[in-house]
């Protein structure tokens, strides 16, 4: 089973993804392997490093080294987990891409969708969660976390929040077979009971 979290900053992708998994792993008795892009593998940590860290990258360059980050994660990570019969629950898949380096950046959707399917070899999650909520309250969370502080993408700005928002809406709304939509504005406990209802009953559990 092969669960991908979207959504923008702040929504709380890693908070749900770790609960869900939790609870996944006791429904279905087999192991969990809770992973990330970018940055899921030591080669992605480099990469995550050099696109977020680094000064100017051009957007071609940005989409190549996200899909870089993916090719390897699930030759390395994902696949073989998936071989072995784990459930493998990803804090963003290749939908990032498309919302980030496609709407987000201005490059054609299609070709970095495009890009990302042949970086995979075409594997799809059995289910997308979309944590949706207004990019304006993601940020206010995003503050107030203690200690943090914004990388380059997250100082990017509102309308290119608000883009990439549009985008995750606009492709859970063409593919409902994949995806859940969540609203992501009440407490941990309310959003991740309604994950984990959404997310059986798109497995059948
Ligand atoms: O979710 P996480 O904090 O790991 O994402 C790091 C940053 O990378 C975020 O600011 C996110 O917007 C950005 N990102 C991106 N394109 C992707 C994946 C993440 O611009 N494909």
């Amino acid at each position: 089973v092969f669960v991908s979290f979207e959504g923008g900053d702040g929504v709380g992708k890693s908070t749900q993804a770790r609960l869900l998994g939790a609870w996944l792993g006791d429904v279905l008795g087999r192991e969990v392997v809770l992973t990330r892009e970018p940055g899921g593998t030591d080669l992605g940590r480099v990469l995550r490093d050099a696109v977020l860290h680094g000064d100017h990258v051009a957007p071609r360059a940005e989409a190549l080294l996200y899909a870089a980050d993916r090719a390897h994660h699930v030759a390395t990570l994902v696949r073989p987990a998936l071989e072995r019969g784990a459930v493998v629950i990803t804090d963003r898949y290749l939908d990032s891409s498309v919302a980030y380096q496609g709407a987000g950046r201005e490059l054609a959707a299609d070709e970095v969708e495009r890009l990302s399917l042949w970086a995979t070899s075409g594997l799809l999650p059995d289910v997308t969660v979309l944590l949706d909520l207004d990019p304006a309250v993601a940020s206010e969370r995003l503050g107030r976390r203690p200690g943090q502080t914004l990388d380059r993408l997250e100082s990017a700005g509102d309308a290119f929040a608000q883009r990439a928002r549009e985008a995750f809406l606009a492709r859970a709304a063409a593919e409902p077979e994949r995806w859940v939509v969540v609203d992501a504005s009440a407490t941990v406990e309310d959003v991740q009971s309604q994950v984990r209802v959404d997310v059986a009953a798109r497995l059948g559990l």
